[in-house]
């Protein structure tokens, strides 16, 4: 099966990068004597996105492929150091003792154990019988499964942390993947995500680091975007282990808010009408400054009937009218002509340079205010 699109940006823009004649299948399992018979190499292309720039594999691995995977070099005292540093590193910024954390993919637990150590809570996640079979051996509690955007739904927003380390390169949908992965934290919550560095492979020409197992080869800007397609602050990013991994901190992003700019809209047309009353019952008129684009929308959504006239200072605009408020627009030295009591000012980014023009050139004595948000607040 070959995918059609780009794992990262879905771009259709994917053109041949690397090609060896003979790879093996897979490389992490060796192969026991009798299977050497049906032992067979395969090719192997990697693909780059024209889009995106993504270094992949085109094709998927079968879909059982993960049950008896299991990876064995967290032995090394090296590598055990590398990640009890890691994991120390990761806890204590983000405050995650006595926290619930998930690891997914947690291979042989030797990280789950780690995390708990520092006083974590953690709940780990391993696709692979094998695999889980190994942690079921130290004590720890694993679950199977595949994380993904609609996976574990009775785990979603649990988590104050979320792993996946040497994960993310197998995961034939990435995007999918992260996207599961926040469904499974809390608002603001964090996350450590490891990966093999694309950078190492191609500044020392590592021709063995491209094999069937990594789906991904991720570089630091492809961790950056899909980050930030999957609501994800890239909270630090780094080459770790001498190099070898791109090692970056998360923080669970969420969506715009807009609901107080929708309360805004809905309550400029009776601020602006209470503001027009007030003037107006006291005898004072009432002219607006700004033909801009933010003064032509809020000036649609209220009623202008009471106000004396609008002015602006580009000539291009004088004497053509608002849509929808079909209020005409005057040149400045109006104000001198014709004078009023108080201006509004729409065009914010401008109001201390429309100010001062006002008290300068145009001589004005009366009150100024300004459109802010749902209301019109005076600026003196
Ligand atoms: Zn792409």
């Amino acid at each position: 099966m070959t995918t059609p699109a780009c794992r990262l940006c879905g771009g259709p823009d994917l053109h041949p990068g690397l090609h060896y004649q003979k790879s093996p299948r897979y490389i992490e399992r060796l192969l026991e004597a009798e299977e050497r018979a049906a032992d067979y190499p395969v090719p192997l292309t990697v693909v780059v996105c024209g889009d995106c720039g993504h270094v992949q594999l085109p094709v998927e691995l079968a879909g059982d492929y993960y049950e008896e995977y299991l990876m064995s070099h967290s032995h090394a005292p090296k590598m055990r150091r590398f990640q009890e540093g890691q994991a120390q590193a990761f806890v204590e910024r983000f405050n995650l003792r006595g926290g619930e954390v998930f690891e997914a993919g947690c291979g042989d637990g030797q990280f789950a154990s780690m995390l708990m150590t520092l006083g974590c809570r953690v709940t780990a996640n391993e696709p692979s019988a094998k695999a889980r079979r190994a942690c079921a051996a130290k004590g720890l509690t694993v679950i199977g499964g595949y994380v993904a955007l609609d996976g574990m739904p009775e785990l979603r927003g649990r988590f104050d942390a979320v792993v996946a380390r040497q994960v993310l390169e197998h995961v034939p949908a990435p995007v999918d993947f992260m996207a599961g992965l926040r469904g499974l934290l809390k608002p603001g919550g964090a996350a450590l995500i490891e990966v093999p560095s694309l950078e190492q492979a191609l500044e020392q020409e590592r021709f063995f680091d491209f094999f069937s197992d990594h789906l991904s080869y991720f570089s630091e800007n492809a961790l950056r975007m899909l980050a930030a397609r999957t609501q994800f602050e890239v909270v630090q990013i780094r080459r770790a282990m001498d190099g070898e991994y791109n090692e970056v901190w998360l923080r669970r992003l969420e969506p715009p808010n807009l609901a107080g700019v929708a309360a805004a809209a809905r309550e400029i047309s009776s601020a602006f009408a209470a503001f027009i009353s007030v003037e107006s019952q006291a005898g004072r008129r009432v002219a607006i400054w700004g033909a801009g684009a933010k003064g032509v929308l809020a000036l649609a959504m209220v009623d202008t009937s009471a106000v004396a006239y609008l002015v602006d200072k580009d000539p291009v605009k004088h004497d053509r009218y608002l849509p929808v408020s079909h209020l005409r627009v005057s040149p400045p030295q109006r104000l001198r002509e014709d004078p009023v009591d108080t201006v509004i000012i729409t065009a914010l980014a401008y109001k201390d340079e429309i100010t001062r023009e006002l008290r300068g050139e145009c001589a004005f004595g009366g009150r100024i205010a300004c459109l802010q948000g749902g209301s019109i607040q005076w600026l003196e």
